[in-house]
């Protein structure tokens, strides 16, 4: 019979994106330099500097839905990525790197798995109306996937036109009634959540409103501290969005 490991060691092990990660560090043939970024050691866990570390932060929250990261070439090696943040807290996150003339067979066979219930989440006025949804009747067997496209806007959409394996799949467009409140890489488009405001959006859309909170509340926490350790200035571990996190992981204290 296999071993059930401990929670923490489920913790211990690299997640999806910080394997990503990895594999993608190691083909690249210079040292990616980060723009605007810290300098100096970073911990491994949540790719800050040790002295700003969120590891100890991260929610433990059960969810049903999973995600799928199909992440442009560069973007798990930015330090503001936040598709990392989604995999700490949504224990069934799966990442693929993205390329036009390629596609990894795990990545296919994920979709074709009979236990999820795959949805590409992309906004609806580029998508023929027929394979729009704007809700996901959640199925007894079948665990909502949702497909997030980590990149920015332009790749976003060269991304979504050029994967064939995504077009016979539902397009799940969200209609946010508030603007992103991610502060690290602003859009242009005023209208374009970062990557784990998708993902919060989508768990509440399901029904997964304290997992939607944990969620958004820890890219609070981390934009804090990334910003803080960016500016030389401590965390506040008092802010509002810890306090926040904290209220979440005990409600009734
Ligand atoms: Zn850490």
């Amino acid at each position: 019979m296999p071993r059930v490991p401990k929670p923490a060691e489920i913790w211990t092990e690299p997640h999806a994106v910080s394997r990503l990660r990895s594999s993608r560090l190691a083909r690249s043939v210079k040292p990616f330099l980060a723009r605007g970024g810290i300098q100096g050691e970073r911990c491994t866990g949540c790719r800050l500097v040790p002295t700003h570390c969120i590891c100890a932060l991260r929610p433990d929250v059960f969810t049903q839905a999973g995600v799928c990261l199909l992440m442009a070439d560069i973007e798990p090696l930015k330090p503001s990525n936040t598709g990392w943040l989604i995999a700490d807290v949504v224990k069934d996150t799966y990442a693929f790197g993205w390329a036009r003339t390629e596609v990894d067979p795990a990545l296919l066979t994920l979709l074709a798995d009979p236990k999820w219930q795959p949805f590409v989440v992309f906004p609806g006025e580029l998508v023929a109306s027929e394979r729009l949804v704007d809700t996901v009747q959640t199925q007894a067997a079948r665990r909502p996937l949702f497909i997030l496209l980590d990149a920015t806007w332009p790749q976003a959409r060269k991304m979504f036109r050029k994967s064939p394996y995504l077009d016979a799949l539902p397009v799940l467009s969200l209609h946010p009634d508030q603007v992103s409140h991610y502060q690290l890489r602003r859009s242009r488009r005023d209208d374009h959540f970062c990557t784990s405001e998708v993902a919060s959006l989508c768990l509440d859309l399901v029904g997964e409103t304290l997992a939607a909170q944990n969620l958004q509340t820890y890219l609070q926490v981390y934009t804090h501290h990334y910003l803080q350790a960016k500016h030389q200035l401590p965390a506040d571990l008092q802010s509002p969005a810890h306090q926040a996190l904290r209220a979440l992981a005990s409600p009734l204290s």
